[in-house]
């Protein structure tokens, strides 16, 4: 992250405003992928499950992203599902009135089918393709985002390749090093990132790192990153892994990172995961990439999370400010103009 990217964060921490949204932009997905969050049954609190919000098509989800984007103003966009590429004719649109706000956007998808060509023309946009694991595993999970599928759908375009590690993935010695032997010398793929599997407090799945295996992986791929310059993963991003945050309260990616669900009004707790995640086995790269600025110390011996710790309470001083002034403005014109969910960022 660029020093000029952590001021403008910076900037919207103080005014009490979210620099990065994360929506997810339809409740579709052709896939049904093993350990995926995004369908689990608490993903959005219990009492609504994403199959079930109800979402949008065409110029209703353009108008609605945008809508959402004016009243937020963040600095980065993630764009998620469900599956984006479902709506991609709608994404196609979309991305160049963002990259017109100078907003960066990422959209993550399985690349389940082919990415639009006009989507290389946008400077601001990532795109993440989520591979887990080599061919054999990959296909059997993410079928039909198949192999095959991913390397016709990405041919032509500059792609992250996001895979997240499970325990599947750490049984057979060298399996990773494949893995980046595979992608790392294709033409399209820009960098690669691994996350690790996340569970949910109280999960069993077999996906699950056990603690030793886990700090075995993390030995392994601070190895491998001196090796493998497409993988993107800096000492500090390992030492996040290590010892991720405590709690929601102590990650920087879920205090400053507003998910919201494809209805575009239900929010995401307390992070883009839902539920209850583990904080104590959190794999998320996201976090800990925003984990390794925060624990960053400066020339005097302040760490960034101190000063961040400072702007989250002037942040939420602005906050109750506006509300004030927006409760004071409404009481001055009478109750009839109602505020849209939340919108105060
Ligand atoms: S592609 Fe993503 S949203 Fe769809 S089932 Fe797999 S993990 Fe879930
Ligand atoms: S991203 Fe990870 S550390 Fe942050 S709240 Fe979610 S599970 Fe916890």
């Amino acid at each position: 992250m660029k020093t000029r990217h952590i001021l403008q964060a910076w900037g919207k921490i103080l005014a009490g405003r979210f620099p990065s949204l994360s929506i997810e932009v339809t409740r579709e997905c052709p896939l049904s992928c093993p350990g995926c969050y995004a369908y689990g049954n608490d993903h959005l609190g219990g009492a609504l499950v994403l199959r079930g919000v109800r979402d949008f098509k065409g110029q209703e989800l353009i108008d609605g992203i945008l809508k959402i984007v004016e009243a937020y103003r963040p600095l980065h966009v993630s764009l998620v599902g469900g599956e984006p590429l479902v709506r991609h004719r709608e994404l196609t649109a979309l991305l160049p009135l963002l990259e017109a706000r100078n907003i960066h956007t990422q959209v993550v998808t399985s690349a389940v089918r082919p990415i639009p060509d006009e989507w290389r023309e946008h400077r601001n946009l990532n795109v993440a393709v989520s591979i887990d694991g080599l061919q054999p595993e990959h296909d059997a999970r993410r079928k039909p985002a198949t192999y095959t599928h991913i390397l016709k759908h990405i041919a032509g375009h500059r792609i992250t390749v996001h895979c997240t590690i499970t325990r599947q993935m750490t049984e057979r010695p060298g399996y990773l090093r494949e893995f980046l032997d595979f992608w790392s010398p294709r033409p399209e793929v820009r960098r690669i990132w691994f996350s690790l599997f996340t569970p949910q407090k109280g999960e069993t799945s077999y996906e699950i790192l056990p603690r030793q295996v886990r700090a075995g992986v993390l030995d392994e791929l601070g190895v491998l990153k001196n090796e493998y310059p497409k993988l993107d993963l800096a000492e500090a991003v390992l030492r996040v892994y290590r010892n991720p945050p405590r709690n929601p309260d102590a990650c920087l990616f879920a205090r400053t990172t507003l998910p919201i669900s494809a209805d575009l009004k239900t929010i995401v707790t307390p992070c883009q995961f839902g539920g209850t995640p583990d904080c104590s086995q959190c794999g998320c790269f996201a976090s800990a990439a925003l984990g390794a600025v925060l624990r960053h110390r400066l020339p005097l011996g302040l760490s960034l999370g101190t000063l961040y710790e400072a702007s989250c309470a002037v942040g939420d001083w602005m906050k109750s400010l506006r509300r004030r002034k927006a409760a004071e403005g409404r009481s001055g014109r009478g109750a009839g103009e109602q505020r849209s969910r939340g919108a105060d960022g």
